[in-house]
């Protein structure tokens, strides 16, 4: 079966790959369709260690082929994502109190263990999430990865109905973060970018206030308008951003990082201390995080966009994720030529 291996040259081979036997408690998928992600272009530049031989992929779709012994949660015909959080520990503090994503010693699919950019991928059956029927699979490969991620992330704001969340980043992360926000917790959303096109495309959403930040100050402009942000979730990949969202957040606000600039951002103290502010950072989200974000875009609230490409434009999809020249997501599919 052919795979997107990585390379000593950090770019990636499409080559033919022989899976080994299943174990105890896997599963075998077909794969549909795997979604690529920056966190791909990462992996394979090297940028997380040397990945020489891994196959990427963590935002694979498939439809299960084969069960090995003692698999009880999937059988043939299921259909099932490889996320990033491949497997847990299974027994640490953060596997038994809902943190699994924390456990010390996760396995990543496409990082630590072969991915599902491949026509066939191994999965741990217990730790993959079934795909409800009716959402289709390439939009179901977004949900694996920024779906869940932002889904999580506006959970962990805390978010109540009626109450203003800012999203910082309006990107394929924020607007997801903006239809969850939106059509899941029924809250009023901020939208703010640098990119007046995002934005537009962010009022066509439902975006209750867009900003352009950097034409305008949009913590002023949000505590003018909304006397504070209850929370904010933050997808950009600036500490600019960040900073912003602490001082647009109204006293008690929580802010939720998301994006993953590799700088510090500022955190005023007495800001933190007299107004409450609480920053906490939100990483992908849990299996049961999954299968709730899979089930709201199964109801039609939230809708990636996706665009459908053969495996062999791999290193030609990484060349325009570079370029930044990609808009919503795109998916590989295997039944493509
Ligand atoms: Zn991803
Ligand atoms: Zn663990």
């Amino acid at each position: 079966m052919k795979a997107a291996v990585v390379n000593k040259d950090h770019s990636v081979d499409v080559v033919e790959k022989q899976l080994r036997p299943l174990a105890h408690g896997e599963a075998l998928l077909k794969m549909v369709c795997c979604g690529v992600c920056h966190t791909d272009l990462h992996v394979k530049n090297g940028d997380f260690g040397d990945k020489t031989g891994v196959t990427l992929g963590h935002e694979g779709i498939g439809i299960v082929t084969a069960v090995g012994p003692g698999v009880s949660s999937l059988k043939p015909g299921d259909r099932a994502s490889v996320a990033w959080f491949y497997q847990g520990c299974g027994h640490c503090e953060y596997c038994t109190s809902g943190n699994e994503t924390l456990c010390r010693e996760v396995k990543n699919a496409g990082y630590s263990v072969d991915g599902g950019m491949a026509e066939e991928c191994i999965i741990v059956a217990d730790y993959a999430v079934k795909v409800p029927d009716g959402l289709d699979s390439a939009a179901a490969s977004s949900i694996t990865c920024a779906g869940v991620t932002t889904y999580k992330a506006v959970k962990i704001s805390a978010i109540a109905p009626g109450q203003w969340i800012a999203i910082y980043g309006l990107g394929g992360l924020g607007n997801l973060a903006l239809q969850y926000a939106k059509n899941v917790f029924n809250a009023k959303v901020i939208a703010v970018d640098v990119n007046d096109a995002q934005l537009r495309l962010a009022r066509e959403m439902g975006a209750d206030l867009v900003v352009n930040s950097a034409s305008e100050d949009a913590a002023q402009v949000i505590q003018a308008q909304t006397g504070g942000a209850h929370a904010a979730v933050v997808t950009a990949v600036a500490k600019v951003a960040f900073n912003s969202a602490v001082d647009a957040v109204r006293a008690g606000g929580r802010v939720v990082a998301v994006g993953l600039p590799p700088e510090a951002m500022s955190l005023d103290i007495p800001r933190l201390v007299l107004d409450g502010i609480q920053v906490v950072g939100s990483l992908v989200g849990t299996r049961q995080d999954l299968a709730e974000a899979f089930q709201f875009a199964a109801e039609g609230k939230v809708a990636p966009k996706v665009a459908r490409r053969p495996l062999e434009d791999i290193n030609a999809i990484f060349h325009e994720m570079e370029q930044g020249k990609i808009q919503g997501r795109m998916v590989i599919d295997f039944a493509r030529r």
